[in-house]
């Protein structure tokens, strides 16, 4: 018997190691399951490589519980150790390593990622007695017992152990009785050995058997050891893409593209990513990429490993090049990490754009569901960006689909407005703003259908993109505003009947949205009352609803304009109705504004040749109430227009018609408008 101290430094390193990562204690078993896949793996190669001329006979490593004893029990056949090794690797090695392992990070357990590096004395943060029973592959070796209690005392004895291998068998501690129920070992199994290459048998296959489930004599292997992600590509078809993704996400939907990453230089790495379907809400993200080492399962949070649009796809990405017992900051600026990254984004965008040019029908199919999801990579990844415009789509209002140089192509001689910008006409509701793009379509525009999450944004980019062009929303002006050409219309009305009517319309200013009444010059064809949004407000609204914190924005009440056509034989009319019904009174009052602003101007010009210490008082007061008269003519005019405008039925209607169009007439209003029609009628 040998016993000794571990190459020791702190007088008991075991109590840091069991509070170490306390949240990760769970790893232990990841930890020891690696060691005996290595031992086995190491095996195999000395049977490939001849080195090793005995039988290799079964290669299953075991897991097992006893709950009475208390123990946790992981045995391989793998190549075992002797004597020297045990002292060489367990007492000095591995707890050298653990030591350094913990020295280095001591401070920063929460910004640990992979865990890897501690490796067989996490068993400590769960027992308060290990043994280790191993027998090396070399004949005549002679079967050793390693024990050690949690204090850096240990033992090696002889041990009557006659096979291979080697058993590693944890007392589990009273403070770690969570890991002496099958259940939840069969869940950590899950979670990170699923895919390991070496089989891992928990326990026994069951069967119905006389009204109850009963064990059978065969193992239950809890791994696939051959995962889709480590055969060829060209030894896989679609249906087995299919099928491991089910493995990976039982409950998915089916996902729509897959990409097998295969990487040698210069750096390792193997992977599936797929697309999956994704309709809205980037933050309804269950299934995510699932990162590996050499099959071992490290994390399925990759930030910082790939760009964040990413990680919106699935899947599985194994690299024993991703150095994993880093922080995450270190990490975000590993230059191997960042290779990796940029790999896979070109890789995403190379896939894409070949399903784009070899299956553009498909393509086009699965765009809606792939929109967000490029749209994201997009705005956020410059590299991306360029790959992406040349397959990204856009959509236009009778659903056809274009890639950003066919669209600009389409629309470029029609809808190149007088000052040379190209404008992008688009619609971010078809039903509710039909009639826009009735009106757009009619001047033989072509209008873009942008109602995804991320449209605002994506505009935004496209504008920094595309050359002198600009994208507005086929309701935020009368057409003619928003693509301006040359020519010129003249209005039927003078500037002072459209002053007047302006009033008029002037009668909506109690409701909560703010009305700006504004002229515009149509065709007579056109109809009497638009009501538009400002391109700029909306959006800027938009950006803030978004969290773009542009909450000054966001709390201004919605502002639209009511465009009257001075033009249309209904509002011409409305004038001349004005002037039959009120033109005593409004000539009148017409008059005497007439008068008074004639005075103003004369005793304005005679104070104008004198200097300002030349004019009395009493002038200087005479002009001051002159002016206030004005204003008290001027708002009586205003009051008798909005009395007659508010009592006006056409004037009403037509306002309620343009709000109809735009689908904001509702409730109480929407009741009042029908019966005001019915008597109109
Ligand atoms: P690592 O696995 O990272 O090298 P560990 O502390 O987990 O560090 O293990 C230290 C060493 O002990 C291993 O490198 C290996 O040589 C030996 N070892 C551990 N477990 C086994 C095992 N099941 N069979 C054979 N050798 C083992």
């Amino acid at each position: 018997m040998q016993t000794g101290k571990i190459g020791v430094t702190t007088e008991n390193i075991f109590p840091i190691i069991k509070k170490f990562l306390y949240s990760d204690h769970e790893i232990f078993l990841r930890e020891l399951i690696s060691n005996a896949v290595d031992a086995t793996q190491k095996l195999k190669a000395m049977v490939l490589a001849g080195d090793y001329k005995g039988e290799m006979g079964e290669t299953v490593i075991r897991v097992s519980v006893d709950k009475k004893k208390k123990t946790i029990k992981v045995s391989d056949r793998g190549i075992g150790m002797t004597q020297e090794e045990l002292d060489k690797y367990l007492n000095q090695i591995a707890f050298s390593s653990a030591n350094d392992f913990l020295d280095k990070y001591k401070d920063q357990s929460s910004a640990i990622i992979g865990h890897f590096g501690l490796g067989f004395y996490s068993s400590f943060m769960v027992s308060d007695k290990v043994e280790v029973v191993t027998k090396s592959w070399q004949e005549d070796s002679q079967a050793v017992k390693w024990t050690c209690d949690g204090s850096p005392e240990f033992t090696i004895d002889e041990s009557e152990k006659t096979d291979r291998g080697t058993d590693v068998i944890l007392h589990i501690d009273k403070d770690s009785k969570d890991f002496l129920e099958e259940g939840k070992i069969e869940q950590l199994l899950k979670k990170y050995c699923k895919f390991l290459p070496v089989e891992i048998a928990f326990g026994k296959e069951q069967e119905w058997k006389d009204g109850k489930y009963v064990d059978t004599g065969k193992d239950k292997i809890i791994n696939n050891t051959k995962p889709a992600w480590t055969l060829k590509p060209s030894d896989l078809k679609e249906e087995d893409y299919q099928k491991f993704y089910r493995e990976l996400y039982p409950a998915g939907d089916e996902p729509l593209f897959n990409i097998h990453l295969n990487v040698d230089y210069p750096f390792k790495l193997t992977g599936i990513l797929y697309f999956p379907k994704i309709r809205n809400n980037i933050e309804i993200q269950k299934n995510k990429i699932q990162l590996y080492c050499n099959q071992v399962f490290v994390t399925d949070s990759v930030e910082g490993i790939v760009p964040e649009f990413l990680t919106l796809l699935h899947g599985v990405l194994d690299s024993p090049d991703i150095p994993l017992n880093v922080s995450r900051s270190y990490l975000q600026s590993d230059a191997n990490v960042k290779k990796i990254s940029s790999h896979i984004t070109k890789k995403v965008a190379d896939r894409l754009n070949d399903i784009f040019k070899n299956k553009r029908e498909e393509f086009e199919k699965k765009w809606d569901n792939l929109k967000l999801f490029i749209d994201f990579g997009m705005i956020t990844e410059e590299k991306f960006y360029e790959k992406a415009s040349r397959f990204a789509l856009l959509k236009n209002t009778d659903d056809k689909y274009f890639t950003f140089e066919e669209y600009e192509k389409l629309i470029k001689e029609n809808q190149t407005d007088k000052h040379k910008t190209l404008v992008y006409l688009y619609s971010t509701n078809k039903t509710d703003q039909y009639t826009y793009i009735e009106k757009a379509k009619n001047k033989g525009y072509d209008v873009l259908l942008l109602d995804g999450q991320l449209d605002v944004h994506l505009i935004n980019h496209l504008e920094t993109k595309f050359k002198e062009s600009r994208f507005v929303r086929v309701d935020s002006d009368v057409i003619e505003k928003i693509i301006q050409k040359d020519e010129l219309r003249e209005s039927r009305l003078s500037e002072e009947q459209k002053n007047d009517l302006k009033s008029v319309f002037n009668v909506r200013v109690k409701s909560k949205e703010i009305y700006n009444v504004v002229f515009e010059t149509l065709d007579e064809n056109e109809s009497p009352v638009i009501i538009t949004q400002s391109e700029f407000m909306r959006r800027m609204k938009d950006m803030s609803q978004m969290g773009g914190g542009m909450n000054f924005y966001g709390e201004m009440p919605d502002s639209y304009n009511l465009v009257v056509n001075p033009n249309h034989n209904l509002v011409i009319k409305i004038s001349n109705d004005l002037k039959e019904e009120s033109g005593v009174k409004l000539a009148e009052n017409d008059a005497e504004r007439k008068k008074i602003r004639e005075e103003i101007a004369f005793l304005e010009s005679e104070h104008k040749n004198k200097k300002e210490d030349e004019i009395s008082q009493p002038e200087k007061d005479d002009l001051e109430k002159m002016k206030k008269e004005l204003g008290d003519i001027e708002s009586t005019r205003k009051d008798m227009l909005e009395a007659w405008g508010r009592d006006n039925k056409v004037v009403k209607q037509l306002i309620d018609l343009a709000l109809l169009a735009n689908n904001m007439l509702r409730g109480e209003e929407l009741s009042t408008f029908v019966k005001r029609s019915v008597e109109l009628l």
